[in-house]
């Protein structure tokens, strides 16, 4: 299984993050010799014997079964983004999706309650709002803007707060710091999806996070081709403090194990690996594991050229006569720009504020629709966190489902347009942005 910490190399020195996303986890193999982490394309793993075999159900012994349960590739990768967000263990899945699915279905039954910022990404909306609804979980949705706003929300049966790092597509920041004082002044963890910042750029479970979630078919990934999701665990909540018996008591789902006794500070993974994955079966595939592995050893390199780039792109946008407004938490004048800086990596001596930007188009619907069409290699697509640069109109794609007042409610304007900045060459995007401003203005 995956948590074992002697196999990430050099635990005796503090690695530096690009290291990390090289080497984390990953030993050359001892069979083969192979340098790269080999992709086990295997459902199912022999025992050594009867008697290892009953050890491996009994959760005795960590060794592989059956590979919806765990699988040496996909342990690599859940071991690197571990590491990379500092945390004690990892579990992924099979989309960013699951990975929130399976966070919290770790923690929440029928008649439970969560707290979520309602700047959340719609899909993550759709989740909790309509899908966990059907299931008898209730969901809050607050302005996270002021965490009092989250506090104000709480009731006893509430069981997690719910935030991420940088909204999609708000762009919003949240003050991870003060949200984990609100949950943890009320005995509940704080769940906070990071795939916008990515591991490189902020590690929420060093601001007070007890559990962080992703979409590795974003940055981590980064090249637009794989679906995955990881959950990391940072390994210091109170799972014994009276509001989470199921974590505490013996599992009807798993053999009568008591995770948290057992398992201590991977506890509540082992529960969403054991109780969540195995059961609902939204599990990454070794080979998607391998490939979000290959994206992860470059994730340092790309995040700082994303950052680069988003801010060169803010910064002349601010300027250019055709647009009206620039929300990009790394400009100097962005309302987000202090808890980027507190929050954030710094690139280049600025927060380093990822590459997902929103302008609004003189012209509104329309002529943001007109740019869209003139573009030349921007493409225009719903996916963010793509080595090539990105855009969209979500009114008229993403949120066009919406009326005018849920549109206000989300924060999408009719002239909004979301760029998810690449790594070309900023000389290239800024011509075609440029030039297709021009045409969408005649
Ligand atoms: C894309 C995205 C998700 C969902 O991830 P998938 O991998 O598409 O399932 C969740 N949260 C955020 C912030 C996202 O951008």
């Amino acid at each position: 299984m995956t948590q074992k910490p002697e196999n990430t190399p050099g635990a005796d020195r503090a690695f530096g993050f690009g290291t990390r996303a090289i080497h984390a986890a990953a030993v050359p193999d001892p069979v083969t010799g192979a340098r790269a982490t080999p992709i086990h394309q295997t459902t199912s793993f022999v025992f050594d014997n009867a008697e290892h075999a009953a050890s491996l159900f009994n959760l005795q012994t960590f060794g592989n079964v059956y590979s919806r349960i765990s699988n040496p590739t996909v342990a690599v990768l859940e071991e690197r983004i571990a590491s990379l967000e500092n945390g004690r263990a990892a579990l992924a899945c099979a989309s960013g999706m699951a990975a929130q699915m399976s966070a919290l279905l770790a923690i929440l039954k029928n008649g439970d309650h969560i707290v979520v910022a309602s700047t959340l990404y719609g899909g993550t909306v759709g989740q909790l709002g309509v899908g966990f609804g059907r299931l008898g979980i209730e969901t809050t949705f607050v302005d996270p803007s002021d965490p009092e706003h989250f506090a104000a929300a709480i009731r006893p049966n509430t069981r997690a707060l719910y935030a991420e790092t940088i909204g999609n597509p708000l762009v919003n920041v949240v003050d991870i710091v003060a949200l984990a004082d609100v949950a943890h002044a009320h005995g509940l963890p704080l769940v906070i999806d990071n795939t916008v910042a990515s591991p490189y750029l902020c590690n929420p479970l060093d601001l007070g996070a007890d559990i962080v979630v992703h979409s590795a078919t974003k940055y981590i990934g980064g090249h637009g081709t794989t679906m995955g999701g990881v959950i990391v665990e940072g390994g210091k909540f109170p799972w014994d403090n009276g509001k989470f018996p199921e974590m505490v008591e013996p599992s009807r789902a798993y053999h009568g194990v008591k995770f948290y006794e057992t398992f201590g500070d991977f506890g509540y993974t082992m529960k969403a690996r054991m109780e969540v994955n195995r059961t609902f079966g939204a599990v990454l595939s070794p080979l998607n594991a391998w490939l979000l592995l290959q994206g992860a050893e470059t994730l340092h390199l790309r995040m700082r050229e994303h950052c680069r780039n988003a801010l060169a792109v803010a910064q002349f946008l601010q300027k250019h006569p055709q647009v009206a407004w620039v929300n990009y938490p790394g400009l100097a004048n962005s309302p987000y720009f202090d808890l980027a800086k507190k929050q954030f990596r710094a690139v280049d001596g600025q927060p380093g504020a990822s590459g997902i930007l929103t302008f609004g188009i003189r012209g509104g619907a329309a002529a943001g629709e007109r740019f869209i069409d003139a573009c030349e290699f921007l493409s225009h697509l719903a996916n963010i966190g793509d080595a090539k640069t990105l855009v969209i109109h979500p009114a008229s794609t993403t949120h066009r489902q919406l009326t005018d007042d849920e549109l206000q409610r989300a924060g999408v304007s009719a002239d909004m347009v979301r760029l998810s900045v690449g790594i070309e060459d900023l000389d290239d995007i800024l011509w075609d942005i440029d030039q297709a401003l021009a045409r969408a203005a005649a």
